[in-house]
């Protein structure tokens, strides 16, 4: 009885229901079949040109499509595999798909680049470049075509893991870009992002800064500054979230040249994302 009601008192995974820890120690458990049993899968979420909405690239995002509680938000997942470590696999297994359709779409001609997210394991991995370059190897990609997101959580070494420049070197030589994602919403961001200046191509300014850029003053003050400080140091921004034209006219006047959400799409199974970018390109050709 109690079991029953226990299932249908949450429609989808909430935050609430990932502070029960017998939920938590369920899913921690399972994460290990999960990749097996195909429960994991790969979305993209197109990354467009604020100006003109064409879509320029993507970011890869996970979802795990749980038997009993449906569709699971990597927010939820993701911290437990970093717990369990299984988030190293998860991560390699997005790579792989991102990389495969970017060889693919390459050869249609397409000029795009796409996204995964790392986090500290990743990092902490001693055969990640290997992984890596094997992987480039088998998919050669154009350089700067796959670039890999940190939040300053990898960069600041919470670990200790002294190998980051090198790794980070190395991702460079591979010719794969680094992007600081979440900006703003860490403590420290200045004084990693002078020290990693060199190997940052991109600054994905995080949502909460988009969210009432409309009517908040401080929000725009922030961004331009954010706009500012990318631009001296010759990087490029992506703004994140936008779901409004309203937010999207403010970033335009700003300057800000790419953006994120769901004013464009949603994060889309992989087919879906390839049908928007087939549409795009028809009316590329009709409107020439
Ligand atoms: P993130 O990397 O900052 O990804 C952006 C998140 O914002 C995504 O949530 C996306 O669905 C959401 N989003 C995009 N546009 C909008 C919008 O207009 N409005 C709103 N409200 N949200 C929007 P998602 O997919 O739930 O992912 C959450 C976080 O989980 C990601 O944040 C990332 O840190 C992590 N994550 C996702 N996939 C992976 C993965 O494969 N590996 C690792 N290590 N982390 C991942
Ligand atoms: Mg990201
Ligand atoms: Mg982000
Ligand atoms: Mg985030």
């Amino acid at each position: 009885q109690a079991k029953s009601s226990g299932k249908s008192q949450y429609k989808t995974f909430s935050a609430e229901m990932f502070e029960d820890l017998v939920v938590k120690s369920r899913l921690k458990a399972a994460l290990k079949d999960a990749l097996k049993n195909e429960q994991i899968s790969v979305y993209f979420q197109p990354i467009f040109a604020i100006d003109d909405a064409s879509i320029v690239g993507f970011e890869a995002l996970c979802r795990w499509n749980h038997p009993e509680y449906g569709s699971i938000r990597p927010d939820i997942f993701i911290a437990l595999a970093e717990e369990t470590g299984d988030v190293v696999e998860i991560d390699r297994f997005v790579l792989e798909k991102v990389v495969k359709k970017l060889h693919k779409l390459e050869q249609t001609g397409a000029r795009l680049f796409g996204t995964v997210n790392f986090c500290p394991l990743d990092f902490e991995q001693t055969d990640l470049i290997d992984h890596m370059a094997g992987l480039l190897e088998r998919y050669p990609l154009t350089l700067n075509r796959l670039e890999v997101e940190v939040t300053e959580r990898s960069m600041i070494n919470e670990s200790g893991n002294a190998n980051i420049p090198l790794i980070l070197q190395n991702m460079e030589k591979l010719g794969v870009k680094i992007a600081i994602d979440d900006f703003g919403t860490g403590y420290s961001a200045l004084s990693y992002v002078k020290h990693y200046r060199s190997f940052i191509s991109k600054i994905k300014v995080d949502r909460v800064f988009v969210r009432d850029i409309q009517h908040d003053t401080a929000d725009v003050a922030l961004v331009n500054s954010i706009l500012s400080m990318a631009k001296g140091l010759g990087m490029t921004v992506v703004a994140e979230g936008i779901e409004t034209e309203k937010q999207r006219d403010v970033l335009s006047s700003l300057g800000c040249q790419f953006g994120q959400g769901y004013l464009i799409s949603k994060p889309l199974p992989i087919d879906e994302f390839c049908d928007l970018l087939n549409v795009q390109v028809d009316l590329a050709r009709q409107t020439h």
